[in-house]
């Protein structure tokens, strides 16, 4: 993008959401926040806040690093959850999540430690690991998959030590499954399912940290995937919720999700939306 069009936009386009706003809208929030929703996902930038379909403003508290990892953001997610105290954290990965590959490619070269000296880094394979912790054997001679076939052309050394320091955390998640991967056959689900699994581990993670106020009904927990490349279905855009609290069972989610809607009475029960929402549910509360 040339550098004369970028700031053009963000003088022109920034004036055009001033003349929009209601100045009252301004003045509701001008001492201080209240955010009912944490958002932590990853930074790629094909996930911006319009996919929630809402607005955003004083809403959602937005925390983002590569791999929508809960560990790099202490701070940030401790302010939001324990100091603003918003009762739901979502944590939203995406299909094809260039961190979860770069991580999945690690697993399977075995590469976990980061050897590094004054003018470079290194990813250096773990010595003598024939076996990942748990004893999954990444070997996969007989039925290897298309994503274990891209994922294995990983090439570690494009990126810089700060940027391959952050994403190898995320091989403790991808190497618990990543064993699972020819089963499913088709790969679109197979990363999309890597996302899922980091997911999970990210909620686990969360739960680590703050699962006594979700045991106190103050915070609830939900993980999700933002799917672009139609691996949940073939619609393309939708945010599937894929986790609630740790749970992570298909029809006990949807149970779950049911349950929370018809115990707001703010909705019609009648009304063609809730109808939506009902048929929704089993669609976009899913799993692979
Ligand atoms: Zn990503």
């Amino acid at each position: 993008m040339n550098v004369g069009y970028f700031l053009y936009d963000l003088l022109v386009h920034n004036e055009e959401f001033v003349g929009r706003s209601d100045i009252s809208e301004f003045s509701a929030y001008e001492d201080v926040q209240n955010p009912p929703i944490t958002l932590l996902t990853c930074a790629d930038s094909r996930i911006q806040g319009q996919i929630l379909g809402m607005d955003l403003i004083n809403k959602v508290f937005t925390v983002r690093n590569a791999g929508n990892q809960v560990a790099r953001n202490k701070g940030s997610l401790a302010y939001a959850l324990t100091v603003l105290n918003t009762e739901i954290f979502l944590i939203l990965g995406h299909t094809n999540c260039g961190a979860v590959n770069f991580a999945a490619g690690a697993c399977l070269a075995k590469v976990r430690t980061l050897k590094e000296t004054n003018k470079a880094s290194v990813i250096e394979p773990a010595l003598n690991e024939e076996k990942i912790p748990g004893g999954i054997n990444l070997t996969f001679s007989k039925e290897k998959s298309m994503s274990i076939h891209r994922l294995q052309k990983v090439d570690f050394s494009v990126v810089g030590r700060d940027v391959q320091r952050e994403m190898l955390p995320l091989t403790l998640p991808i190497e618990k499954v990543i064993a699972r991967l020819p089963k499913i056959g088709n790969e679109k689900k197979e990363l999309a399912y890597l996302s899922q699994a980091n997911v999970d581990y990210q909620v686990e993670k969360a739960l680590e940290y703050y699962g006594d106020r979700v045991k106190e009904n103050k915070l609830v927990i939900v993980g999700g995937v933002y799917d672009f490349v139609g691996a949940y279905s073939s619609t393309r855009g939708r945010v599937v919720i894929t986790n609630i609290n740790g749970l992570n069972d298909k029809m006990k989610l949807q149970e779950n999700v049911r349950t929370y809607c018809a115990s707001d009475d703010t909705f019609d029960k009648s009304g063609e939306l809730y109808k939506l929402c009902c048929k929704l549910i089993e669609e976009k509360v899913s799993r692979i």
